[in-house]
């Protein structure tokens, strides 16, 4: 029946491409904008536009901003010398959140998976390398997640940094295998932050 209402099928077809969302929530969120107010439609198309328009990767660490550089990297607070680097801009969110650390970020937006054909070059790997070769960091921790893609890229940094004489430390474990850091709570990432090693 809903296929002879093909505004409706197209708005359940884009939801559907949301992570998490399947067909039949994709329904019940399109039939919820169905019964809202013409304003309410507005809001939501203009916050997505906006939100693609306004934002863009921060041209230093590659964390999301709508300014460039990004708010962390432009407070002179922070420390300078020390690098976490995580894999996406979720897991900047999710240590930010832990309080435990004051240093600044690298994104290197994915992790090494030979299998999906992901490698150095894909990744903001050569940036990164860049900044270290640029001076004045003494630590780099690395926070990939605890996966298997997340420790191979781990092992691929340390190997690459190790010769510019850089302190490469990980976060502690306690953070079960297969976590992505952004699921992990507050106190579980301060607690690894804390006691990070060195790799
Ligand atoms: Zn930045």
């Amino acid at each position: 029946m809903l296929d002879s209402i093909p505004s409706f099928t197209r708005l359940v077809a884009e939801l559907a491409k949301f992570p998490g969302i399947g067909a039949k929530t994709a329904t019940r969120l399109a039939f919820f904008m169905l019964r809202q107010p013409d304003a309410a439609a507005t809001a939501l198309a203009t916050a997505i536009l906006d939100l693609k328009r306004n934002t863009r990767f921060c041209s230093v660490c590659f964390h999301i901003t709508e300014q460039d550089p990004c708010g962390i990297c432009a407070d002179p607070v922070r420390d300078q010398d020390v690098l976490c680097v995580v894999e996406e801009p979720q897991a900047v969110l999710a240590v930010e959140r832990s309080r435990s650390f004051r240093g600044r970020y690298h994104v290197l937006h994915g992790a090494l998976s030979p299998l999906d054909g992901i490698g150095p070059d894909d990744l903001k790997i050569a940036p990164l390398m860049e900044r270290l070769r640029g001076g004045g960091i003494r630590e780099v921790l690395v926070a990939t997640n605890f996966t298997v893609e997340g420790d191979a890229t781990a092992l691929y940094l340390a190997r690459l940094i190790q010769p510019l004489g850089i302190r490469i430390t990980r976060l502690a474990f306690g953070i079960p295998m297969g976590s992505e850091l952004e699921y992990v709570d507050e106190a579980t990432v301060h607690r690894a932050v804390e006691g990070r090693r060195d790799i």
